[in-house]
């Protein structure tokens, strides 16, 4: 059996070698590293796959929420409210606005912002709301962008870990996750579902004007040639990850649907063991299952992890310490206790080895092992 890893990025490069090789070396001819063809084409090609009017590349995805927030004019002071549950990207970038977090406790099944607990944090200072499609799967977003409508809020999407999420409004029809507030942002890096070999995020907008700002801020601001009507900053993603995404976007459908099948799989075997709980869905988004996150008991999980491991098993924690409790955001003012289904998240969750080139031996040899610790 092929050793088992959390994601197996260079058994997917070897069933798209030749073509990948072959555009990395298109690219090196060219010469043109920065703003080459690729990279307009993949913005095009990526706009239509995703639905939206506007899609705009930048160096990573940390840079598009940040872009998303300057584009948007969010003035220091502004309040945004997002979740504790998530990767740090999310709240960085608020707080070097110089915006202020504002943390809204999540769903203790889906792990997503919990709309219900947004209407009491709202207030006349907040500008935005940043859901985090946490793990694959988009939050309920049908009430977050009723709620944004009624208080006049702007929704930016943190698509880094849903992007091909297909999602139904509540009109009936359907929008990928990321195309559905004002901004949608997303990631390349390598891990994600559609990753770069290196750095690299997207914006999109379905809004003509929105799309102009963004264009402008990602390159410091330009409006014309050597005239800037606005602070910006220098995000651009390259053209050889740009050929390699084009490439990648083609099979990206593919790719969702392994680690979706991967993801049955788990919940089948899993489903029936008590004190294991698997992956609650939202009845309004598809999970692409960017990870395959299991709760187990407090008094288990970490001799769990540590029985995977000695079993040639890889399981990570996303994510150990809730935002609030990191010492780089203790100036917000939350504690312990604030936030308690994050808090108890973050000490129940463990994620499984999911990912587009898993073998069905791997696959059964993961269910057999994870089961036997459990008969125990
Ligand atoms: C990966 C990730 C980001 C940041 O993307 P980078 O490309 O690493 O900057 C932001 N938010 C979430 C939820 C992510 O998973």
């Amino acid at each position: 059996m092929k050793k088992i890893s959390m994601v197996d990025l260079h058994g997917q490069y070897l069933r798209h070698r030749e073509e990948i090789d072959k555009a990395i070396h298109e690219v090196l001819d060219s010469t043109a590293f920065i703003r080459g063809a690729d990279v307009e084409k993949f913005q095009e090609e990526l706009a239509s796959y995703m639905g939206v009017k506007h899609c705009i590349a930048c160096g990573n995805g940390t840079d598009a929420l940040q872009i998303a927030m300057m584009a948007l004019g969010l003035k220091p002071g502004d309040e945004v409210i997002t979740t504790p549950f998530t990767f740090i990207a999310t709240v960085e970038v608020i707080s070097l606005l110089r915006l202020k977090p504002v943390l809204v406790d999540v769903e203790p099944g889906t792990f997503n912002i919990d709309p219900a607990k947004i209407e009491q944090a709202v207030t006349e200072k907040t500008k935005a709301i940043v859901p985090v499609h946490l793990f694959g799967q988009a939050a309920d977003m049908n009430t977050i962008l009723k709620l944004a409508e009624k208080y006049g809020l702007y929704v930016i999407e943190d698509n880094a870990q849903a992007i091909g999420a297909d999602y139904r409004l509540s009109k009936g029809e359907s929008a990928k996750a990321g195309a559905l507030g004002n901004i949608g942002c997303t990631s390349f890096f390598p891990s994600k579902n559609l990753g770069a070999y290196g750095d690299g995020g997207a914006l999109f907008t379905n809004d003509d004007d929105l799309g102009a700002m963004i264009r402008s801020v990602v390159n410091h601001g330009m409006t014309k040639r050597y005239h800037y009507d606005h602070v910006g900053v220098n995000s651009r993603l390259d053209t050889i990850q740009a050929a390699i995404l084009r490439i990648k976007l083609r099979h990206l459908d593919e790719y969702n649907v392994a680690r979706q099948s991967v993801a049955a799989a788990y919940d089948e075997a899993f489903n029936t063991i008590p004190g294991v709980q698997v992956p609650e869905r939202n009845s309004d988004s598809e999970h692409i299952f960017h990870q395959y996150t299991l709760q187990v008991d407090i008094k288990v999980r970490d001799s769990l992890k540590a029985y995977l491991g000695e079993n040639g098993i890889p399981a990570m924690i996303y994510y150990p310490v809730p935002l609030h409790l990191q010492p780089a955001y203790a100036n917000l003012g939350y504690g312990r206790g604030d936030f308690p289904i994050t808090e108890s998240l973050c000490e129940k969750v463990i994620s499984l080895p999911v990912h587009t080139e898993m073998e069905k031996d791997q696959l059964a040899y993961i269910i057999s092992t994870f089961m036997k610790f459990f008969k125990k």
